[in-house]
């Protein structure tokens, strides 16, 4: 996993703007913002992506949502949000370690 950015995000060896951290979750701001708030929720486990998600690893993904309402309240999302994961070249996921995408501050459309 020494290549991965994310890893080395959570490793502190690349700065990041924390927002959220607990034992299985990091949470960081977007270094390009796609809306008011743009926090990308990741597991410190290394999973590649949603496809790699399995019963053994999966509890992970259960702790990002239970930190995502945390998060957003935190960021002042009283009005709601979007999460957004993409998965693999059509998803157009550029960085392969999972991570949702918690957007919010403004009205979004019906597009992605
Ligand atoms: P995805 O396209 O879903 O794989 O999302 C990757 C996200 O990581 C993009 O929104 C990038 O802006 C974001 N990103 C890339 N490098 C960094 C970084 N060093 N710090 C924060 N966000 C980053
Ligand atoms: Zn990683």
């Amino acid at each position: 996993m020494n290549d991965c950015l994310f890893c080395k995000i959570i490793a502190g060896e690349i700065p990041s703007a924390k927002v959220y951290e607990d034992e299985y979750v990091y949470a960081f701001r977007d270094i390009n913002p796609q809306a008011p708030v743009h926090v990308l929720v990741v597991p410190k486990e290394h999973i590649a992506c949603a496809n790699e998600i399995t019963a053994e690893n999966s509890v992970c993904v259960a702790k990002i949502f239970e930190a995502i309402p945390k998060i957003a309240a935190a960021e002042g999302l009283t009005n709601g949000y979007r999460i957004i994961n993409c998965c693999g070249e059509d998803g157009g996921q550029t960085v392969y370690h999972l991570h949702f995408h918690l957007l919010g501050g403004k009205k979004m459309g019906e597009s992605f």
